[in-house]
Order: structure tokens, then sequence, then C-alpha cells
């Protein structure tokens, strides 16, 4: 089977779909892997390094006339007139931009992956694209915030003066808002982030940022990871607290986006009026009509000393890296796909249907997404500026510290208490004996209320080392007397072992979801 590379015909792209490295993976999966000359200039792998990697160069129509064609951008409409019947093309596609281009693609008999809409789950996080490149460019939003930002962005004690950390806002905290959160961080900034799904405060707080709240209850978890459009009330308490805080941040990294929508406008004029003369913003959704309203797509603009950055090649700025993880995940899809020596589209496949734009020369229907979580409650609207490090969580944290702690010492108390009047009645060893045995209640309450549900799957482990050994102890108990030692012996030996049975059933079923069907 042919694999034709293309060199990429967007301006200013500088990525290319496979490199030197990825030649060779491909190759072994049975293709015979044909590069457009130059196609790897740009990204700085020569079309030396292709040949020496087994690639042949080949010209324009023989890369799209191959049995298999791999790109990042879609193509034109030219280029899709190139495909060969029956070919398959891998790339970026955004149908919902160029409406016209799946049946470009159908009408040449062909097929197309859209490599944007492979579902982001577990097992499709290695071809995930949109996470590769987000990351990316999420960190090269900081390293240009930097570059015109005129200031430090960590703090500096000098002989000559002392100059206090960039403050850095970050609002949208998915993949790429954490990456330049992480690389704002790394540079030494003070940085916050807000966003619409509670599950970030997590991931946002683990690096060491803040997490900005509103007191408009209303998650913005849309299904699948992805963010929901939100309603009118928190949009706006939402800018409210932007407004307060661009009086205090020097750069705003912004990445909101709402997958199939425009991006919402979150810093209207008069709030980027607000911010500091040399404060930067760098607005990662100005492909997508951006954040700011004074974003212009592909340009720098200056305007009233604030530069913004309305660039919408980022993760192409670092084409080096970023063709290295391109076509990594090309090659994780690939490995899905070849079957033997042939391509294999298996149409009941979780993870290659949802991307399957085009199957033999018919367009597909676009599968229904997840359904949605419930409606949020009605929200109320009043916004709150949360200064950075003293944000206090909206949403009142079930298992706070605080109550734990005052449950844990009131539990301390009438323990000792108990165990006082127990002591003045009942026989040595049964106090010795009911000592171990509240001790291990209480500590085996702790450690699996403590302990977070990401982590279960570890404690499991640690649980089953002890139900083991409690089934050894239970059976030294068990005697011919029928004594309460004997039936409570075999009643902990019991339930100790459905422990166990129980922890390999449930991780059995885990796994299972990451398996994938052999068809
Ligand atoms: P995205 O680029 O579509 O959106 C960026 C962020 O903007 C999201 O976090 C979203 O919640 C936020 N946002 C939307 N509207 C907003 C608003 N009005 N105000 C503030 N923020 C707003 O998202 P993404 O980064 O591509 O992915 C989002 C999430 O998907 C990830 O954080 C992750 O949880 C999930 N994901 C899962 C996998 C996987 O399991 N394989 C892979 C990638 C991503």
């Amino acid at each position: 089977m042919r694999l034709g590379v293309p060199k990429e015909s967007r301006p200013r792209e500088r990525r290319v779909a496979a490199t030197p490295e990825s030649v060779k993976k491909l190759a072994e999966l049975g293709f015979t892997v044909e590069v457009e000359r130059d196609a790897g200039a740009a990204s700085g792998y020569s079309d030396d390094a292709y040949v020496t990697a087994g690639a042949k160069l080949v010209d324009r129509a023989e890369a799209f006339g191959a049995d298999v064609v791999i790109k990042v951008r879609p193509p034109t409409h030219d280029e899709a007139g190139l495909l060969a019947e029956d070919a398959m093309l891998i790339s970026l596609l955004q149908p919902e931009r160029d409406e016209e281009l799946p049946a470009k693609i159908a009408a040449r008999k062909a097929s197309a992956i859209a490599l944007e809409r492979i579902p982001r789950v577990t097992r499709a996080q290695k071809m995930d694209v949109l996470s590769s490149m987000a990351n990316l460019a999420g960190y090269r939003a900081v390293v240009e915030a930097a570059q015109h930002y005129q200031g430090l962005f960590g703090a500096q004690v000098t002989a000559a003066g002392t100059a206090p950390p960039a403050r850095v806002l970050v609002i949208g905290a998915g993949v790429a808002g954490l990456a330049a959160a992480a690389a704002a961080k790394a540079l030494g900034a003070e940085v916050r982030a807000f966003d619409t799904r509670a599950a970030t405060k997590e991931q946002v707080e683990s690096l060491g940022a803040a997490f900005l709240t509103v007191d408009v209850k209303e998650d913005g978890e849309g299904g699948g990871g992805y963010a929901k459009e939100m309603s009118k009330a928190f949009i706006d308490a939402e800018m409210a607290l932007f407004a307060a805080q661009a009086a205090e941040v020097d750069v705003i990294v912004t990445t909101a986006l709402v997958p199939g929508k425009k991006a919402p406008i979150l810093l209207p004029e008069d709030i980027v009026r607000k911010l500091k003369p040399g404060s930067v913003v760098v607005d990662l959704a100005a492909e997508q009509g951006g954040n700011c309203a004074l974003t212009v797509p592909d340009e720098i603009v200056k305007d009233g000393g604030i530069t913004i950055v309305g660039l919408t090649d980022l993760a192409s700025r670092m084409g080096q890296s970023a063709s290295r993880l391109f076509a990594n995940n090309v090659v994780h899809l690939m490995k899905e796909l070849v079957d033997g020596k042939a391509l294999r589209i298996d149409l009941e496949d979780d993870v290659i249907r949802p991307a399957l734009v085009v199957h033999r020369g018919e367009v597909l229907p676009r599968p229904a997404p997840k359904a949605a979580p419930p409606p949020p409650p009605p929200p109320s609207n009043r916004p709150r500026s949360a200064p950075a490090p003293e944000a206090k969580p909206a949403q009142k944290d079930i298992k706070s510290p605080t109550r734990r702690a005052w449950g844990t010492t009131l539990g301390g108390m009438v323990l000792i208490v108990g165990l006082f009047v127990a002591g003045r009645f009942a026989p040595s060893d049964f106090l010795q004996h009911s000592t171990v045995f509240i001790l291990a209640c209480f500590v085996g309450w702790q450690v699996i209320w403590s302990v977070s549900a990401s982590l279960h799957t570890p404690l499991m482990s640690v649980t089953n080392a002890i139900s083991g050994i409690i089934i050894i102890g239970g059976m030294l108990q068990i005697s011919s007397s029928f004594d309460a030692a004997s039936v409570l012996g075999a009643l902990a030996a019991l339930f100790a072992a459905i422990n166990i049975a129980g922890g390999f059933l449930v991780t059995e079923r885990m796994l299972r979801m990451f398996r994938r069907e052999v068809k």
C-alpha cells in the first residue's frame, strides 16, 4: 500500500504529517511511504532524512494519488480532486467550516477521517492531535506573551531594585490553558485561571495556580470533557470577574472554546481598556473568532499600549516538535486501521466511526454525541472578583478538611470515653481486642474517605492485601466449638473474601473498558 505525505500548502503552515522517524514506523506497518519533495523543509526535516528513513520522494500529484494520504491541514478543493478512487485521506478536515469539502472527497469515491473528530476518550489519547497541538499552542502563547511583555515574568531582587512577578490570567483551563498556566508558572509568574468546568479546579491548583470562581452555580461540563455554552447570567458574572482582574494582571491568555460554536467574547473592549499599558493579551481562540473583541486573527494588534496577539499558527510555529507529535498521533491511528497488509475500517468502532466523515464515496452523518448532563439549577447573578491566592470556592466542599478534623476529634473523644467505661467493667483481653478493632475501623474509614476517587484503583490493591491478612486472622479464630470467636472469625474471612473477589471483578471490568474489541 502506498502512503503519501504531501507538503502543506496553507500559508505559514510549517508542520508535516510524517517525520523521518514516523516514516520508519509506517514502513513497519507495511506502507511504501512517498513524501512530496520539501514536505518537511519548513519544520527542519530534510528530503535526505526522509530518504534515509526509507521514504521515496515524489511530486505533489503522486503524493495525493496514494492509497492513503496523510496531511495536517484540510485539503483545498483542488487537492481533494487529486485523491485516487478508494483512497483514504487522514487529516484535520473541519467540515463545519467548509461544507463542500466532504462532497468533493466523496466525488472521488474516496474516504476521509477527520482527526479533530477522534473522540477524547482514554483509548484514543495517543491519536489525539487536538491535545498534542493545544498543549504546544498553550506553551507558545506564554512565549509570545513574554516576548511582547516588557517586564519580567519571575520576581527579581537586585541591587538596582526589585521586580514583582508578572500576574498572568488564563481563561479556559483545557489542554491549552493548563499548558499556558504551567509555562507561565515555570517562568516564575503568579498565575490564576478560570474555567466553566468545575473539574478543572483541581488541575489548575495542582500546577500551583489559583482557581477563580463566580457565585453563579452552573457547571460548564457538556459531555466528553468538553464545555457547553453557558447562560447569559454566567457569562455576565464571568465578565465582571475579568473586569476586576484586568486592573491587576499583566498578561491574559484566553483559550475559551465551546465545540461547534463561535468562541464566546469574554474580553470586550471596555475590559481590555482596564489593563495596564504594556499588558499583553494572547487570544488562542482567534481562529474561532476570538475571546477578545479587539483580536484580529493572524495579527498582532497594538492598541492603547496593550498588545493583542491573535496568531492562529502557534503550534505550527513550533514546527519540529508539532510535526513529531502529530506524526506520532497519526502512526497510532494507522496501527488501529491496518489489518495485516490492508486498511480495515470498522464502522462499529467507537473511536474510528465518529471521525469517519466520508466512507467510499458516501458522506456519513455525524453520530449523535453523548447525552449532555441534566440542566443546571437556575443561576443567580452575583459576580465576584476573587483575588488570586485567597480565592474561596463558590461551592461548598462536602469533605472540607475543617469538617473532617472536627469529626475526627469528636470520634476520638467518644472512643476514649467508651474505652475508659469498658475498661472498668469488661475483661482485660476484651478491652485489648476492642481497642484494636475500633482503631482498625477508624483508620480504615479515614484511609478510604480521605483518598480521592481517582486513586481508588491503587487503594484497592492495598485493601486486598489487608483483606488477605484478615482472612488469615479470621481462619485462626475458627475452631470446632461454635463460639462467638469462631462465628466472628468465619464472618471476617467471608467478608474479606468478598472484598478481594469484588476487587478483582471491578478491576477486570475497568480493564475491559480500555481493551479494544477484536471483531
Ligand atoms: P477546548 O479547547 O474546547 O476549550 C478550552 C477550555 O475553555 C475548556 O476547558 C472549556 O471548559 C473552557 N471554556 C469554554 N467556555 C468558557 C467560558 N465561557 N469561560 C471560561 N472557560 C470556558 O477544550 P480542550 O482543551 O480541547 O479539552 C477540554 C477537556 O477535554 C480537557 O480539559 C479534558 O478534560 C478533556 N480531554 C480529554 C481527553 C481524553 O480523555 N483523551 C483528551 C483531551 C481533552
